[in-house]
Parts: C-alpha cells; sequence; structure tokens
C-alpha cells in the first residue's frame, strides 16, 4: 500500500481485501491514481455500519462494497469485488439498469421502498425485498463518475407483513359470513371492528360503530351495569359473559350475549378484546316470564298463612316462604335440600318420604296430613298438598308445596264429635228421668193403694187379737196370752210401717196439708219425751231435756212436728246403745229462729252416708241397723215436714261417737 491508498484504512474484511486486490490488472489501475472522488467515496463505504456500495465508472461499472453488504452477496461474495456489476446481477439486471441508467444519465437520485427482486445468490432463485437509494458521485468537473449505494434488506418484514394481512383477510372473510356479532378492541377500549353481520344488524356504517360510537346502540337501561363491567375488564384484562340489549336496525332492542376474550402479545402485552355477541332474545324472554312467574308467586307465598316451599324437578327443595322459618324456627341452611326431615316426627317420616319419592317418580302430586315440629317443640298436624309445574311439553321444571295448619280443624271435628255424645247422653238421661217418673208415680200409687188395702185387715187383727188379750173369748193360758201378745206387737209394727207408707204416699202426691197453729215447743218436746221414758229405761239410757226458757212458742203444724221429734228422739234411742245418753234442747237462736237439737253418744253416721240417710227407703248399714228395725222412711219424711215448714234439718256426726241432728224453724 502506498501513501496514496490510506483511503482504504480500515473497513473490517473488506477493507483488507481492497487493499490486498491487485488493482492495476483493473481499468481503473494502481489505486494511487484514483480519482479524489472515488477515493472519498469508498472510505465512507468502508467505515459505515450499514450495507453500502459503489459502482464506478458507467461503462465498466466496477464493484465495491463494505462488510455490511457481504450478506445481500450470499455466493457473489468474494468474487463480487472489483467485478463488473451487470456481471455480479444477471439475474435482476433488466430489473436494477433503468435505475442505474437515471443515475448516471440524469444525476437523479433513486430511492425505492420493498422493491421486490429474484435473487440466485445461494445457488437458487428466491424472492427478496430492498429498500435503497442510489445517488450520484460527481468527480470535480462535474461529471458523474459512480453510483453510490446504501441498501438495506427488508425481505422479512415484507413477507411478515404479507402474512398478517393474508390472515387478518382471512379472518374477515370468515368473520363476515359468521352466524354471529363479532367485534374487537384495542387496548384503550376503542372499537377497531365490527364484522358484516354487526353493521347489518344495527344498520350502522363502520366508521360510526368505531371508538364509542356502537354505545349508541345500548340500552339505556344497561348502561350502568355495562360501563362497571367494560371499566373492570379493561382495567383487569379478564374473560367477559355478560348479558345486554342492543338496538336493532329496526328500533328493537334485542338480548345478546357478549363473551370477550382479552387478547395479548406472544410476549404477554394486553392488545385489547375480541368480542362475540349472540342473540338470545326470545330465550332470554321466556327466561324473564319465568323469572317473573317466580317472583309472584313467591311473593304471593310470602304472605299467606300457609307453610309453602318449592323444589326442583329432583325433588330438592331450594326455596321456603317466611312463614315455614317462622313456625319451624329452623335457618335457611338447616332446611335446603332434604333437611326438613328434622321437624318430622320421626315415626312418620318414612311414610311422609315414601310419597313425596314416588311422587318425583311418577309426577303426580299428592296430598297427606302429617305433624311438624315447631319452633316450641312441639308438633302441629299440616295438611299438605304437593303439586308439579309442567313446562309447554310436559316435562316437570319444580315442585310446589303447601303445609296448612289443621290443629283447629280437628279440634272443631273433636268437640263437635264430643258435642254429639253430650247430646246423645242428655237425650237418654231425659228419657230415663221421664221414665223414672212414670215408674215412680206408678210405685207410689201402688204404695198408696197397697197402704189402704194392708191397713184394713191390719186394723182387723189388731181388733181381734185385742179382744183376745182382754179375755173376750175366755181366760187365756199364760202361754196363749204371751203369744198373743207377741201377735199384737207385730201387728202394731206393721200397722206402723203401713202408716209411714201411707204418709209418705201422701207428702209424694203432694195431699200433705200443714194446718199451722200457734205451739209451745218446749211442752211439745217435754211430752215426747215423758212418752218415750219407757223405753229409755228399758235400753238403760239417760235422755237429758236442756229447756233455756219456759215456753217457745212458734207457729207450726201440730201432729207433723210431733211426728218429726217422736221420729229424730226415737232414732237416737235406737242406734245408740244402752248405759249412754241422749240429749234434747230447744233454743231460740239471735235471727229470731228456733232451734232444736238432739245429741246422741250412738255408733254415728261416716260422712259419706250423711247426704243418703234423707232419701227415701235408705237404710244405712251399721252395727245395731239388724237389730233395730226401719222402713227407711223416718228421716225422709222428717225432712218433708220441716221442708214444708221452711225451716231446715242438718246432721253433724262422728262414726262411734254420736250423732247430732238440728232442726232451724222460722219463729
Ligand atoms: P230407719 O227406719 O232405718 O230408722 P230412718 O229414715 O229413720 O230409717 O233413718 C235412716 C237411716 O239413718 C237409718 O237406717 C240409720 O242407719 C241412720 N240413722 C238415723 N238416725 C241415726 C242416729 N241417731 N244415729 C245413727 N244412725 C242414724
Amino acid at each position: 500500500m502506498t501513501e496514496n491508498s490510506g483511503f482504504m484504512t480500515g473497513g473490517g474484511d473488506m477493507g483488507a481485501m481492497m487493499r490486498a486486490h491487485d488493482w492495476s490488472a483493473s481499468s481503473l489501475g494502481d489505486p494511487e491514481t484514483w480519482p479524489e472522488s472515488l477515493r472519498t467515496s469508498l472510505s465512507i463505504m468502508l467505515n459505515s455500519s450499514f450495507p453500502m456500495f459503489v459502482w464506478w465508472d458507467e461503462k465498466s461499472l466496477i464493484n465495491f462494497y463494505n462488510d455490511e453488504y457481504k450478506v445481500i452477496l450470499g455466493n457473489k461474495h468474494p468474487d463480487a469485488l472489483g467485478q463488473s456489476a451487470k456481471k455480479v446481477w444477471t439475474e435482476i439486471w433488466s430489473d436494477i439498469e433503468p435505475l442505474k441508467k437515471q443515475v448516471f444519465t440524469d444525476g437523479t437520485p433513486v430511492y425505492m421502498k420493498d422493491l421486490r427482486l429474484m435473487l440466485n445468490r445461494y445457488g437458487y432463485e428466491e424472492e427478496a425485498y430492498f429498500t435503497f437509494s442510489y445517488g450520484p458521485i460527481r468527480e470535480d468537473d462535474g461529471k458523474i463518475g459512480g453510483l453510490f449505494c446504501v441498501v438495506n434488506e427488508t425481505t422479512e418484514e415484507v413477507l411478515n407483513h404479507q402474512k398478517l394481512e393474508e390472515s387478518d383477510n382471512r379472518f374477515r372473510s370468515l368473520a363476515d359470513t359468521a352466524p354471529m356479532y363479532i367485534a374487537m378492541a384495542d387496548e384503550t377500549g376503542n372499537a377497531v371492528y365490527f364484522n358484516q353481520p354487526w353493521l347489518e344488524y344495527t344498520g350502522k356504517k363502520l366508521e360510526d360503530m368505531k371508538g364509542m360510537g356502537w354505545l349508541s346502540t345500548l340500552h339505556p337501561d344497561d348502561a350502568p351495569t355495562f360501563e362497571n363491567d367494560f371499566k373492570k375488564a379493561f382495567s383487569e384484562h379478564i374473560a367477559i359473559n355478560k348479558e345486554y340489549r342492543f338496538r336493532r336496525a329496526d328500533g328493537e332492542y334485542r338480548w345478546m350475549l357478549a363473551i370477550g376474550a382479552p387478547r395479548f402479545t406472544p410476549k404477554g402485552n394486553f392488545i385489547g378484546y375480541f368480542g362475540t355477541y349472540t342473540d338470545f332474545h326470545e330465550l332470554k324472554e321466556a327466561q324473564i316470564a319465568v323469572q317473573q312467574r317466580e317472583e309472584q308467586f313467591r311473593a304471593l307465598a310470602d304472605n299467606i298463612p300457609n307453610l309453602a316451599w318449592m323444589a326442583r324437578a329432583d325433588g330438592h327443595i331450594y326455596w321456603y316462604n317466611s312463614r315455614w322459618y317462622e313456625y319451624t324456627g329452623k335457618s335457611p341452611a338447616q332446611m335446603e335440600g332434604w333437611g326438613w326431615q328434622s321437624v318430622h316426627d320421626p315415626n312418620e317420616l318414612p311414610g311422609v318420604l315414601a310419597k313425596w319419592k314416588n311422587s318425583i317418580k311418577s309426577g303426580r302430586g299428592f296430598e297427606m296430613v302429617f305433624p311438624l315440629r315447631g319452633a316450641d317443640g312441639s308438633f302441629r298436624p299440616f295438611l299438605t298438598r304437593v303439586v308439579p309445574l309442567r313446562s309447554k311439553d310436559g316435562v316437570i321444571e319444580q315442585w310446589i308445596g303447601t303445609n296448612t295448619d289443621i290443629s283447629q280443624q280437628i279440634k272443631i271435628k273433636h268437640a263437635e264429635a264430643r258435642t254429639e255424645e253430650l247430646e246423645g247422653i242428655a237425650a237418654q238421661l231425659a228419657r230415663q228421668q221421664k221414665d223414672l217418673i212414670e215408674l215412680n208415680k206408678a210405685k207410689d200409687e201402688f204404695i198408696s193403694l197397697a197402704s189402704h188395702q194392708l191397713r184394713t185387715p191390719a186394723t182387723g187383727v189388731k181388733q181381734y187379737v185385742g179382744m183376745l188379750i182382754e179375755g173376750y173369748a175366755g181366760e187365756l193360758s199364760i202361754q196363749q196370752k204371751l203369744f198373743a201378745e207377741r201377735a199384737y206387737e207385730s201387728n202394731e209394727r206393721e200397722i206402723s210401717i203401713v202408716n209411714d207408707l201411707l204418709k209418705v204416699a201422701q207428702v209424694d202426691a203432694g195431699k200433705m196439708h200443714i194446718r199451722k197453729k200457734k205451739i209451745d215447743f218446749v211442752a211439745l218436746i217435754q211430752e215426747v219425751i215423758d212418752e218415750q221414758r219407757g223405753k229409755f229405761a228399758e235400753q238403760n239410757q239417760s235422755i237429758i231435756f236442756k229447756k233455756f226458757t219456759e215456753t217457745i212458742v212458734a207457729n207450726a203444724d201440730e201432729e207433723r212436728m210431733r211426728m218429726v221429734i217422736e221420729n229424730l228422739v226415737d232414732n237416737a234411742s235406737k242406734y245408740t246403745p244402752p248405759y249412754k245418753t241422749i240429749t234434747v234442747d230447744v233454743s231460740v237462736v239471735k235471727e229470731g229462729k228456733l232451734r232444736i237439737k238432739i245429741q246422741d253418744e250412738g255408733v254415728g253416721i261416716s260422712a259419706s252416708d250423711k247426704k243418703k240417710i234423707f232419701e227415701k227407703f235408705v237404710r244405712i248399714d251399721n252395727p245395731l241397723s239388724d237389730v233395730v228395725g226401719g222402713s227407711g222412711l223416718g228421716l225422709y219424711l222428717v225432712k218433708r215436714i220441716v221442708d214444708l215448714h221452711d225451716g231446715s234439718i242438718e246432721v253433724s256426726s262422728t262414726p262411734k261417737k254420736g250423732s247430732v241432728f238440728t232442726i232451724t224453724l222460722p219463729v
């Protein structure tokens, strides 16, 4: 290298090759003789990082290039150095020759972008693209000595771009014929694409739909929801699955199912959304109708007094009305599905389950009464009705059940039955009472008749036996007299009983009349006691009469009152053992009333018997009742007579200690 070839300094491989090249054999000769403009151009070329070449002299077109250009030459390197460009680029010469000519002839620079050339640099033909500029290199005298080229191979970019465009076109033609609505938005949320069906649906032009323009077709009611979803999607880049209404060209808003997928570059950068919209308007309307129907039902069911619920076709209960929760005191979580079994009576549950499962299987409703446990723990009976709800084509969609508390009805039914029963008993009693009254009347009549009939012969016996004892039929032996006297006494007793019967018959028939006059009770009682003194002596009994005043005068029927006192004094003696005392007293008590007390130390009367002793024909068993005779009529008559005097009789007694009979009479 001589002093004058310093312009070839540096330049990597190509610099070295150029310096080593034997230029003397070329038309250019020794580099020392090369024109200044060529040398400057080559110096620039060798020291550039951009692919460059220089063609010098239009006739010989001697080819110089730098390291960066080697790649473009392929196997043409290294022979291409110093060769004629026309020879290097034979296969494309017809394409570039006119361009070269323009530079050398007119001096006008040439700029080509992505020029397609069919090269053969590796032994086969290939499509390649280049962006380059050709510029003239002028010499000192202004003549164009050569051509300076800066070139960039763009084959990869161009082919990639073509592929992209192809796929884009394929997508569009596919999208435009797809039976759905498709749109795309960029990463800022601006809509950039709508397929043909979308544009036809809205009746709008793409320009009007782009950006945010398409939102003018969104239903105003859906705008707030949409805005929320939109913001969320573009900040979180998540998949979208939502329902909105969009206006069709004819003005009708129709329900669309919007499914949006976020788009990312291979490196993971978010670049917007790809969205499909499916018109499912009719389905949605049907859904809304069902929802509304269910909504109405729930509102209704929450306001009825019955318990109510809804179940899926498979029997899973998914809703109960508020009354159900109120009554059972349970929570929705406890009741859902098959949880309701916990409020059933375990004994009844198998039957209920069998019915319900059978219904689910057969598709037929059922009616049944069973108990349900309330919040207070007690069971009440419920009438349960279950019906299936079917779709138009007859498929069971759900079950609706109601449970009605029928405890009140059952109570009423029971009460009705009880009332009926009581009415029956009352009617029967009334009949029996009527029969008894009839019977009693018949009996009274019989007793009255019988007593009369009995008295006459007994009176006859008394008369004739009396005459026998008096000796009218001659002197009787001692034994004869004794027997006659016994007969007389027996007859006397019979007459007494018959008399009692007659009196009772009179009382019962209302024939006993009280004839009152002023009588002195002290004197009357004294007379009765005196008359019976013999009997007390026989029994070794003492009788005490306590009189607090000399006379007590009151209005009364003397004969009947005598009978009352005789009877009570007689009983006191009869039901008292020997060696005991009977006390009688009479006094006027404060309220202007007369009180007679007959007290004994006899066998006494039990509390339960006290009520009975004043009834007709009642004789109470006691240690003395077998020894002493009686008809059970005495106290009955006593009470009737006292009653007829507007008085009262009471008895107090301690068994084995004695009794007190107290008569109170108005003075
Ligand atoms: P009776 O003819 O049997 O004496 P009453 O009507 O006079 O009939 O009395 C009814 C029953 O009352 C008697 O059978 C007797 O058991 C009981 N009774 C009456 N008075 C007395 C008394 N003072 N003490 C004990 N029991 C008496």
